[in-house]
């Protein structure tokens, strides 16, 4: 489907958020293929039961753990990467051998009709239904029994989800957001981190789980971050960013009021031109931003970058802390001591130093939030393994019951010992 149907996929995602072709491809298609490749050539190993170490009593028999599938898995994906997050858990839930119904964002509503209309086509309808609707179908679906719930939006969306699942004592996975920090550390080099931290953010319009939400960094460097992101994205967008291709747009109007709402009483650097008709805003970087600012207490979601001005790598460590626990957490600096210091005393569902967002591609390490970013992770192996029921088995023959003796009453102390 992702191969037959690509030009299909590509234009309702240009409808829905302005993205090119080649940013569907890199942001949406090649990891989702790679998971599909890895699902296909690894399912034998990952369905295999997995033997577990013994001890002297269980010696002579098998013990082991077998994968087994959980049932029917409900999918409620996100808008901002409406393929990637409905069908990466998709995979997994197929993997492991489970059904699963899948709703789509009603947001990306192109996304969803064209994924509700191509499924059917290339998977069996019974087994792998798509949903479409707003809130009140995704209500409707929560009241039903399901064996597991892979939820991926807002937190406070996401406690809901929860309470519907309690009902029935339904597992969760809840793959949440919040304010991602990104810590520039004065030793890097601040060329490099700049451009890397401007292409993570401002990427689908900041519109991304794991966009740095806002930089910490000390107050001597500030101006010279603030021009390298400018340089870094007339580069990348051109004089005007509202008519580059690769520059996306805020998914609908209500977003778009949010994230302008963010920006009064802000110092801007640059960047606030904004076009409410197209739902643009231009890349904004916020500065000298006090903890106590609007645009601090929300994710904002959206292509404004603050930076919020500390003294010390202390400081930025006690603003983090200060904070829920992040869906990731960034680190630039060229110092062990630092990078060490900000892992150990900091934590996050992902952390990546000296570069934004990428740990998402690597299918074997485990993404997901803790505390308030979520609970449960998936990628690779991890999402079989998620959705997935470890079954405890132990195999023993009929034999050896003289082996048995210890445990029967009468019990006897002394032998018991032994
Ligand atoms: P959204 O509004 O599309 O909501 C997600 C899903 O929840 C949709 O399918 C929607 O129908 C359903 N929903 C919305 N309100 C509901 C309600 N009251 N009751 C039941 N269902 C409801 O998406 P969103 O929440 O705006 O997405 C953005 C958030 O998602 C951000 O916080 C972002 O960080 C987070 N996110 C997390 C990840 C991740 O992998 N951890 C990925 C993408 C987005």
């Amino acid at each position: 489907m992702i191969t037959e149907r690509e030009a299909e996929i590509a234009t309702a995602l240009k409808q829905d958020l302005n993205k090119s072709q080649s940013i569907t491809q890199l942001f949406e298609l090649i990891g989702l293929e790679t998971e599909i490749t890895l699902a296909v050539d690894r399912l034998a190993e990952w369905a295999s039961p997995r033997p577990v170490e013994k001890n002297l009593i269980t010696l002579l028999d098998q013990v082991y753990i077998q994968p087994e599938p959980l049932g029917v898995v409900l999918i409620i994906g996100a808008w901002n990467y409406p393929w990637g997050l409905t069908l990466q858990p998709l995979v997994g839930a197929i993997a492991a051998g489970n059904a699963a119904i899948v709703k789509p964002s009603e947001l990306s509503e192109h996304s969803a009709r064209l994924l509700k209309e191509l499924l059917p086509l290339y998977l069996d309808r019974e087994m792998y239904p798509v949903v479409t609707g707003g809130v009140p179908e995704t209500q409707e679906l929560l009241k039903q029994r399901f064996d597991h719930i892979f939820y991926t939006g807002n937190s406070t969306v996401g406690k809901l989800v929860m309470e519907a699942a309690s009902r029935h004592l339904t597992p969760v996975t809840l793959e949440l957001g919040g304010k991602s920090p990104c810590y520039i550390d004065s030793s890097c080099d601040l060329t490099i981190a700049c451009r890397r931290i401007a292409w993570g953010k401002f990427s689908n319009c900041g519109q991304t789980c794991i966009a740095p939400d806002y930089i910490l960094c000390n107050p001597a460097v500030q101006d010279r971050v603030v021009e390298e992101i400018r340089r870094t994205l007339h580069e990348f967008y051109g004089e005007d960013p509202k008519t580059s291709p690769d520059y996306g747009r805020i998914i609908n109007k209500r977003h778009f009021g949010r994230i302008m709402e963010l920006l009064k009483g802000c110092e801007v650097a640059f960047g606030g031109e904004n076009d409410q008709q197209q739902c643009y805003i231009a890349p904004t970087v916020l500065k000298n931003v006090q903890s106590g600012a609007r645009v601090m207490q929300e994710e904002i979601f959206g292509p404004l970058l603050p930076i919020v001005p500390v003294s010390s790598v202390n400081e930025a460590i006690q603003f983090i802390n200060e904070q829920e626990k992040p869906l990731a957490l960034y680190v630039f600096s060229s110092k062990k001591q630092v990078i060490k210091k900000m892992m150990a005393e900091t934590s996050s569902g992902g952390v990546m130093v000296n570069d934004v967002v990428m740990h998402y591609t690597v299918s074997s390490l485990p993404f997901g939030g803790v505390g308030n970013s979520g609970m449960g992770a998936y990628h690779g192996k991890h999402t079989f393994d998620q959705l997935s029921h470890h079954r405890s088995c132990f195999v023993r023959s009929l034999a050896m019951e003289s082996l048995n003796e210890a445990r029967y009453p009468p019990l006897d102390q002394s032998r018991m010992r032994l």
